[in-house]
């Protein structure tokens, strides 16, 4: 037999992590690493912050998992400190991202169903989306590398380039429920919507009647310096998909709508076994607690900026390899003019610093958001000598 007990479908790097404290990863071989992935925007806390630890330690004792079928006190607790600080008038809790847009899909098409047009179940989506990897998050992106081999995969599903308002106008027709996108893409290299792309598709959406999903799985909960990505933007959106951070590494996802977009969602229509369990909800509350703690985001904020600014002193002094830096409070991407894989692995490799690239040559910078001043200049020191030992492979 060749095939690995984990099946084949990541390719893992050397780097094993057994241990985590803070900022910092430490190996099976007992290598410390600096972590500015931070599990791609999880761990919000770092690792091993005591508050969430003690929160899973005493619930787990309490009570792990009860079904959906009773009251959920540790449920609706948790759902109104999100409602009371978001456009959200209600909820469903799951274990994952794309099970947040699974719902967030089905809620679209079940709302205009229930108002009578069923007709209306196409989502329009955007070039270079990721939405996760079920059926219906592989439909809702054009990317090739996901589709393959999958198909056939669900139809409603349309897409436009991202940023362009007047392809995602043309592309309404009486089938439209809709637009899914990211406000922030992640996987797509650090891309932000312009103002006046988001806000365009706000207004499109209210003369159409229709509804504008935002998947903030990666941007959301206090990763840009905003409680949610959407708010730099002065819109809200009908339906929002919510994971990564919001458990702090606790297996928990949202899914988050208006009292009117989830008209469609009554008895018998969703479900899971898992979701929303006393266990994820604990793990919830307590990266809440630090979240929305006074003068958090305004932290989160102010060490993005110096970040940015850190590395835009950086860019030429390594002008050969580093293009230029881009995102919003602590979700930066920093363009290369080469392969970003390989750039991420040497710097794993040769001076511990943890990163993770995406699409466009981009290197994500996505640390914890507990990070320090001097976590900061660390990675700072540790980019510098990455890049000064760096060869980039031919091409
Ligand atoms: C990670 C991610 C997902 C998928 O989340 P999973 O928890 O891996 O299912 C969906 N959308 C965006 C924008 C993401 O970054």
């Amino acid at each position: 037999m060749t095939i690995t007990p984990l099946m084949p479908v990541y390719p893992r790097c050397g780097f094993r992590p057994v241990r985590g404290e803070g900022v910092y990863l430490i190996s099976e071989d007992g290598r410390r690493a600096l972590d500015f992935a931070a599990g791609i925007a999880v761990n919000a806390l770092g690792h091993g912050h005591p508050a969430l630890v003690k929160a899973i330690a005493e619930q787990a004792a309490t009570l792990m998992h009860v079904s959906n079928l009773y009251g959920s006190p540790q449920g609706e607790a948790f759902a109104q400190r999100l409602i009371d600080n978001s456009f959200a008038d209600t909820m469903f809790f799951t274990n994952s991202g794309t099970e947040a847009i699974e719902c967030a899909i089905k809620a679209a098409r079940r709302y205009h169903y229930v108002n009578g047009a069923p007709e209306r179940h196409t989502l329009i989506c955007f070039g270079n989306a990721f939405h996760g990897r079920t059926i219906g998050a592989i439909s809702a992106t054009n990317q090739p590398k996901m589709r393959e081999g999958f198909e056939p995969l669900a139809p409603g599903f349309v897409y436009a380039p991202f940023n362009d308002l007047a392809a995602a106008d043309a592309l309404i027709d009486v089938n439209t429920a809709g637009f899914l996108l990211e406000p922030i893409q992640g996987e797509g290299g650090i891309m932000p919507a312009t103002d006046a792309f988001l806000k365009g598709l706000r207004a499109l959406a209210d003369k159409h009647g229709l509804l504008l999903v935002l998947d903030e799985v990666q941007a959301g909960y206090g990763r840009t310096g905003k409680f949610f990505a959407h708010e730099h933007y002065g819109i809200t959106p009908d339906i929002m998909a919510v994971a990564k951070g919001i458990g702090g590494g606790f297996p928990l996802g949202a899914c988050l709508a208006t009292e009117k977009a989830a008209a469609g969602m009554v008895i018998g229509t969703h479900g899971s076994t898992y979701g929303g369990g006393p266990l994820a909800m604990a793990a919830g509350q307590a990266v809440l607690d630090v979240i929305l703690a006074d003068g958090f985001l305004e932290q989160v904020t102010a060490m993005g900026a110096r970040l940015e600014a850190a590395i835009n002193q950086l860019i030429p002094n390594h002008d050969h390899l580093f293009d230029h830096v881009r995102g919003k409070g602590l979700m930066l991407g920093i363009k290369l003019k080469s392969d970003s894989r390989a750039f991420v692995a040497h710097a794993r490799d040769h001076h511990n610093l943890l990163t993770v690239a995406a699409a466009d040559n981009v290197v994500r910078v996505l640390p914890p958001l507990i990070i320090e001043e001097a976590h900061i200049a660390e990675f700072i020191e540790k980019l510098s000598a990455a890049a000064a030992d760096y060869q980039a492979p031919a091409s």
